[in-house]
């Protein structure tokens, strides 16, 4: 019997950026509490009913953390394993830690999901510099060369205009272990936020069209122009990879649109086994947002709608923008949400924007 836990009951969360501080806000209001589990204080602390401050890897910590709480989830990727499972050896852990595995590591991301038959760039594993020619032949004399693991926001990757860069760049790598991604000449970037139930039901929301300044999202704007006909098989490709995870939770699938003509119009960039960056619209234009749905899927109680009421563009606060906010908070029909960090660093998201207006 897959039973729901009742309001009062805890969910406890790995992690406490902004994700956590969200998804704390969204458990808060329907009645359930939430307990983080961070290195760092503050962030989603700030508004949970508890919070445990250690590091990821004290496993006795996590479990001591795991006893209080009803079913555990996170809110980012690099959750160690051991973390994940020592939590579960004492609670549920929803999404399962076989989604946290895939998603850490950027060669078995793209077999996982090149082994369903879901279109991903071209790729080649890098272990060492004797396989960087290799892997140029394989995937083409353009490409990026990305770690991989622990690369986020662009960061751990480098652009490859021709094979004779590949040198110096593993070696900016520090010759960690890495893919060679073939260039993708792709027209837009869209995402999908897909939602699975415990009893496997899935929702969409509509597909925002993404784009980036300085490799970080800068803004989402929903809806996108992609077709009727690539946004359905977008979604049936994020279903895919949500099935054969057995996922519970919201998962965000970034994707590549490289126009109708292609032979594979869409190709999956990256998952993120969390709420995601271009899923924050949903808190204003959605009758339940990302943030409840995730809390509803984890807590296994029926989804919320994912109907969008409005049309809308995400736009993020890094580091000084957030300097704007009185400004931001005067704009008529805007959303400001800040995530109450204490020093604007420049990269560092501080906030996001919600521009609203009447649904086209
Ligand atoms: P990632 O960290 O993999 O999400 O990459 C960050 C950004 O770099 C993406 O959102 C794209 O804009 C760009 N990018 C990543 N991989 C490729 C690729 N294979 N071809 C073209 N652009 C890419």
């Amino acid at each position: 019997m897959m039973t729901a836990l009742p309001p009062g009951s805890t969910i406890g969360i790995l992690g406490g950026g902004q994700l956590g501080r969200m998804l704390a806000l969204s458990a808060a209001q329907l009645g359930l509490k939430c307990h983080i589990y961070t290195d760092v204080p503050g962030g989603a602390c700030d508004v949970a009913a508890s919070a445990t401050v250690g590091p990821f890897e004290d496993t006795d910590k996590i479990r001591a953390f795991a006893e209080t709480v009803d079913v555990v989830t996170y809110e980012f990727e690099n959750v160690p394993l051991e973390a994940a499972a020592a939590a579960e050896s004492v609670a549920p852990v929803r999404p399962g830690p076989k989604a946290l595995a895939v998603a850490q590591d950027r060669l078995e991301e793209k077999t996982f999901i090149s082994a369903l038959g879901i279109a991903v760039a071209p790729f080649a594993s890098v272990s060492s510099a004797a396989d960087l020619a290799p892997a140029a032949r394989a995937v083409g004399e353009t490409g990026i060369l990305k770690t991989r693991r622990l690369g986020y926001d662009g960061k751990g990757q480098i652009r490859i205009k021709s094979a004779a860069e590949l040198p110096a760049a593993f070696e900016m790598l520090k010759g960690a272990p890495s893919v060679l991604e073939g260039f993708v000449p792709f027209a837009y970037e869209v995402s999908v936020l897909v939602v699975r139930s415990l009893s496997g039901e899935i929702r969409f929301y509509d597909l925002p069209l993404n784009t980036h300044k300085d490799g970080i999202l800068d803004t989402s704007t929903v809806p996108s122009p992609l077709s009727a006909l690539h946004a359905g098989r977008a979604c049936e490709m994020a279903a895919g990879i949500a099935k054969a995870l057995d996922y519970v939770g919201v998962l965000g699938v970034e994707m590549f649109y490289l126009g109708p003509d292609a032979p594979e119009p869409l190709m999956v960039n990256e998952i993120a086994p969390r709420v995601h960056n271009s899923g924050h619209w949903t808190m204003d234009a959605c009758l339940v947002s990302q943030f409840e749905n995730h809390m509803r899927a984890v807590a296994g109680w029926p989804l919320g709608p994912t109907t969008r009421h409005a049309d809308v563009t995400m736009t993020n606060l890094i580091g000084a923008d957030v300097n704007h906010w009185q400004a931001l908070a005067a704009e008529p029909d805007a959303a400001l949400h800040l995530y109450g960090k204490p020093e604007a660093r420049p990269g560092r998201k501080m906030g996001h924007v919600n521009r609203l207006k009447p649904r086209s």
